[in-house]
């Protein structure tokens, strides 16, 4: 198969109501797993990096180690930027071989929101690069982008409808009540408003902040929509805990490679439950 950019993945996602993992990678051995169970499982996949992860490696170096993995895949790979808030970046990003881009322009009013976003669909288009848009506040820490619970906004439906029409994204992820990090206290999602802008969007919908949400609220969301799931925190843990928990059962071991091929495990365990959940394939 090959390395793609989002449209085919999602449209076939949103016919068949099914939904797309996209996985926060953040180093080679994370993206390795994520496609290895994607390719395992046969279905395809979005690697994403967030910009911090970008800016530890540099753009080019990244691509370099990123690229081979989605070219060589058995499945359709897309490597996809995460809630970027710089146009400079996300053009730089473009540039750099990513085959799709999130700019996240959210937190401006609607109109800077438009005219940015506008600027990123302009730039990728020609490149046959894909663009995600996001529309209200996504609450908790993302990057280094922090929306505090008090400031959170779900997306409006009549802004939705401007934003999509006049920016033509890709794919748009609108805020329901879903969270960045992990969840504190009770999950309010507002499903109406998910299955009312899926009705009128011409793009598949975005879910983020899917690290918390019960089975019960995917298939939900899925239900209603929901063409790609962004899992980011999951697989933060399943690489740190992985290490810790190799490290403590095996205190004296010093091979890296065994540490590796431990903690590369727990990642892809984390990745093929979501991908199976995901395809409906349970
Ligand atoms: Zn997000």
């Amino acid at each position: 198969m090959s390395y793609v950019n989002m449209e085919a993945i999602l449209e076939n996602a949103r016919k068949d109501h099914y939904a797309v993992g996209a996985f926060n990678i953040v180093n080679y051995l994370t993206a390795k797993a994520a496609v290895e169970a994607a390719e395992e499982l046969n279905q395809n996949i979005i690697i994403q990096t967030s910009v911090k992860t970008v800016k530890a490696f540099g753009i080019q170096e990244m691509m370099g180690f990123l690229k081979p993995i989605a070219e060589n895949a058995r499945v359709n790979v897309a490597i996809h930027l995460d809630h970027s808030t710089d146009v400079a970046f996300t053009k730089a990003c473009i540039d750099g071989g990513w085959s799709s881009v999130m700019y996240d322009g959210s937190q401006l009013p609607l109109t800077d929101n438009i005219k940015n976003t506008m600027e990123i669909v302009a730039y990728a288009k020609p490149k046959n690069v894909t663009v995600e848009g996001e529309l209200g506040a996504i609450v908790g820490v993302e990057d280094d982008i922090v929306v505090k619970e008090g400031d959170h906004a779900h997306a409006k439906p009549a802004d939705c409808r401007i934003y999509l029409k006049e920016t033509g994204v890709d794919a748009f992820a609108p805020a329901i009540g879903t969270a960045h990090g992990v969840y504190k206290g009770e999950i309010k999602i507002d499903y109406d408003l998910f299955e009312e802008i899926n009705e009128f969007s011409l793009c598949p919908l975005v879910l983020h902040g899917g690290t918390g949400l019960s089975d019960e609220m995917f298939h939900r969301l899925i239900g209603l929509g929901a063409s790609k799931v962004n899992i980011s925190t999951a697989i933060k843990i399943a690489y740190c805990q992985g290490m810790a928990t190799f490290s403590k059962e095996n205190p004296d071991q010093n091979d890296p490679l065994k540490l590796d091929a431990f903690t590369k495990q727990a990642v892809k365990k984390v990745v093929t439950e979501h991908i199976r959940f995901f395809s409906l394939m349970d």
